[in-house]
């Protein structure tokens, strides 16, 4: 569903000033695009902080970024061109936000991908996050190095760069930037305290039901989950097979 050019604008503007007072973009980073419909598109201006947003630094372009209607003294981002190559690839993605969070962009930095399953309403919302390789700002490397994620991800981090979300709205793909970043930020201090506990495959099983009874728009890949350990039961009895096993091969060797 669409939302009106004016509510479009309005929730740009708010999410770009929510997205710069968490301090997931500083000066003028990230960039935010919404559809309009079919054929158009609304984009945030470069060169400008998201946090401090007029109606003027929204541009409405058409599909492949050429700017339409009235006349504009703000540039369009060089990012878009990420943003046009998931609007391409997506169709049921109406919104696209990329920005620069310090936790999660602190995994696509230490080239850790956020791809295990550990925290329940990433499993369900988000799934597996994985890091597209480096390309350089600016230029078509980075609609280059999505491409083949586009498809299967609502959530990437961008090696070395930041992070992008895909949503069914605007609001979808800003609480999705939020979860990512919440939940690196988790996963960050539990590493610090030196242990991070993976969800198993039953519990993994479960979650991945209830995503699909809540009907959740979007595509969640689902993560690695942790294989169960054999208990010491369990390590006796397969000692003791293997021990049989063992003498009964030695003997037929040995009567033969
Ligand atoms: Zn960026």
């Amino acid at each position: 569903m669409y939302n009106s050019e004016w509510e479009s604008r309005k929730l740009i503007i708010e999410i770009g000033k929510r997205l710069w007072q968490k301090g997931y973009v500083a000066a003028n980073d990230g960039n935010i695009s919404a559809r309009l419909n079919k054929d158009e598109l609304l984009a945030t201006a470069t060169g400008v902080s998201k946090g401090f947003m007029t109606d003027d630094m929204i541009i409405k372009i058409d599909n492949n970024g050429n700017s339409i209607g009235r006349g504009n003294k703000y540039r369009l981002s060089s990012e878009i061109k990420m943003h046009l190559e998931v609007l391409k690839q997506r169709k049921d993605v109406m919104a696209v936000i990329h920005a620069h969070p310090s936790f999660c962009t602190s995994f696509a930095v230490a080239g850790i991908p956020l791809n295990k399953c550990i925290i329940p309403e990433v499993i369900v919302t988000l799934g597996s996050v994985p890091i597209a390789p480096y390309g350089t700002p600016s230029t078509s490397e980075i609609p280059e190095s999505i491409k083949p994620y586009i498809k299967e991800f609502d959530a990437l981090l961008l090696a070395n760069h930041g992070a992008l979300t895909l949503g069914s709205d605007l609001m979808n793909a800003y609480f999705k930037m939020e979860t990512l970043e919440h939940s690196s930020r988790i996963i960050y201090q539990a590493m610090q305290l030196g242990n991070v506990n993976v969800l198993q495959k039953e519990d993994v099983e479960k979650l991945m039901e209830v995503r699909e009874k809540m009907n959740i728009p979007g595509k969640a890949v689902q993560c690695t989950y942790q294989k169960k350990e054999e208990t010491v039961e369990q390590k006796d009895l397969i000692k003791t097979i293997t021990t049989e096993v063992l003498e009964r091969l030695k003997k037929s060797k040995e009567t033969n």
